[in-house]
């Protein structure tokens, strides 16, 4: 007997699948959506997906990961969907299942974090040499060249930009929001 998808206990996008029960397909997700163009899929497609059972098909899309969290979708969406919770949920039950596909993104993320809590903002050349040093790999720092040498031309980066708020002034709000995802 074929288990569907919704209510396999082994389906890890179970949940995810519930809180776009109520999708109707209108499409006002993608039309909203300011990074649709670069989507493999349109998000109303990946909420087809989702609602089908394709679990493979929707982690392998990595749709979620050209999400930038803007709320546009969930403020439109005629449902009322959480669709950005949605799309986050996806990024983390996708982390999940398969943590290599993954690991620069998460030691970019931790890195940049790590950089913003230490100075109350993000110190572009420490917070790279540190990633660099994470990921182990000597050519990495040459694919990034062309990039950092047009944003110091704008003036975009700074070797030394002030802190703001004294050392570890948001480590409190970090902490306290760590906390609060624990207890979610
Ligand atoms: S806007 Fe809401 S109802 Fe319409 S396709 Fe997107 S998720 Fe579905
Ligand atoms: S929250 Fe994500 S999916 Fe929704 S409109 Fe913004 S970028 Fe698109």
């Amino acid at each position: 007997m074929t288990t569907h998808p919704a209510s396999d206990p082994k389906d890890i996008l179970a949940p995810i699948r519930e809180m776009v029960r109520a999708c109707m397909q209108c499409g006002t997700c993608s039309g909203t959506c300011p990074n649709q163009a670069v989507m493999p899929q349109t998000p109303r497609v990946l909420w087809a997906m989702l609602a089908g059972g394709e679990t493979e098909a929707v982690l392998e899309s990595g749709v979620f990961v050209y999400c930038s969290s803007c709320y546009h979708c969930t403020l439109r969406c005629p449902r009322g969907l959480p669709l950005t919770e949605a799309m986050a949920a996806l990024k983390q039950a996708s982390a999940r299942a398969n943590p290599w596909a993954f690991k620069a993104t998460q030691r970019f993320y931790h890195r940049f974090m790590a950089s913003v809590r230490r100075h109350g903002r993000v110190k572009e050349a420490e917070f790279m040499t540190w990633y660099f040093w994470d990921m182990k790999n000597p050519f990495l720092p040459l694919s990034y060249l062309p990039l950092g040498f047009r944003l110091m031309v704008k003036g975009k980066v700074r070797p030394e930009p002030p802190s703001f708020g004294g050392p570890d002034a948001l480590g409190p709000l970090f902490d306290r929001v760590r906390a609060l995802e624990e207890r979610s």
